[in-house]
């Protein structure tokens, strides 16, 4: 088996800082993506939001930057899913299709997933006023009309985060009650910007070029109704993809936990990014995580005499 000093998991923002940072410093590092670097950033249409673009730039331009630049570090990579990974001392044991891989230091940067509706238009119609992140997306709707749809603590902070910027936000949940914290739904409930649609479902969205309008059913009375909007932003949960990350390793449903270190509770084995059970998701803030959990991570090699 082959041993390496840092194994980083996940090729998206996160991943790819935290490799070159420890490639950087000198640490024999393997990097492992299951599919092209980039990860979330390459769905993304435009990127407005990370600094020193101030034109703004399309996803795959920034994931191909961050590409390029770790190319400039030669070192190993496995183009392969990681399926499970057994926790050792000192040595983790990292199983990926048939063969497997040892390293002292591991950094889980494997991101996330938003759920969406599986509704007729969503995907086309993704970054042509389909969205899953206000902060990503909200400047593209100032003084426009956009739905949020979902019922959480999500949905009532990113309808909020919103109703700043848009002239009119509708608010459609399919149960009567609210999820989300009392405090956000009175909030939303006063908010003069904003309608709230209960017990109403999203059948379709509309549009040709761009979102036009949703296709709702009211489930109470069944009534079918149309609703001209300009962009649709759905917040129907989250997940962190961490399906393979071993038992010993503290996680809630909202991610791996760490301390603002990156550090988990299993010593060598560190977290940045989405994977992370954290409040901001962002590419500026998972390249802060990748660039201290390498630094961690670097630290701990050394208290190990590497
Ligand atoms: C549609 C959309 C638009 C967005 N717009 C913006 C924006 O405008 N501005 C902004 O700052 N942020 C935006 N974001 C959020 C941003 O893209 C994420 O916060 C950021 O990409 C998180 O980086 P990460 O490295 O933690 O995870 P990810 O980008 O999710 O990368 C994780 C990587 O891990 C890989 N992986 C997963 N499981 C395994 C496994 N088992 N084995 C090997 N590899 C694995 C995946 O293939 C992926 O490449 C957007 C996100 C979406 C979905």
């Amino acid at each position: 088996m082959n041993i390496y000093d840092a194994v980083v998991i996940g090729g998206g923002p996160a991943g790819m800082t935290a490799a070159l940072y420890l490639l950087r410093a000198g640490v024999k590092t393997l990097s492992i993506e299951k599919m092209a670097p980039g990860g979330q950033v390459l769905m993304t249409e435009e990127i407005e939001n990370y600094p020193g673009f101030p034109s703004g730039l399309k996803g795959y331009e920034l994931a191909d930057k961050f590409a390029a630049h770790l190319e400039e570090y030669p070192h190993d990579k496995i183009m392969d899913e990681v399926k499970e990974i057994k926790i050792g001392n000192p040595v983790h044991e990292i199983h990926v299709a048939d063969q497997a891989v040892g390293a002292k230091a591991i950094i889980f940067a494997t991101g996330a997933r938003y759920r969406n509706l599986g509704i007729p238009g969503e995907q086309r119609l993704v970054g042509k006023g389909v969205s899953y992140c206000a902060l990503c997306d909200g400047n593209f709707f100032r003084d426009r009309t956009v739905a949020v749809v979902g019922g959480g603590n999500s949905a009532l902070e990113e309808a909020l985060y919103l109703a700043r910027l848009v002239k009119k936000l509708y608010l459609i949940h399919r149960r009567e009650e609210f999820r989300g914290a009392v405090c956000y739904q009175n909030k939303c409930f006063t908010h003069e910007k904003i309608e709230v649609l209960r017990s109403t479902v999203v059948d379709e969205i509309v549009g040709v070029e761009e979102v036009e309008t949703l296709a709702l059913t009211n489930v109470k009375t069944g009534e079918k109704s149309s609703l001209d909007v300009d962009g649709a932003f759905i917040f129907v949960g989250f997940e962190p993809v961490m399906h393979f990350v071993p038992g010993e390793v503290e996680k809630t449903v909202h991610g791996i936990v760490t301390d603002i270190e990156m550090c988990t509770n299993v010593p060598g084995i560190f977290a940045a990014g989405d994977i992370r059970a954290k409040m901001c998701r962002q590419v500026a803030t998972a390249v802060g995580d990748g660039a201290t959990a390498a630094t961690s991570a670097f630290s701990y090699l050394e208290q190990l005499g590497n």
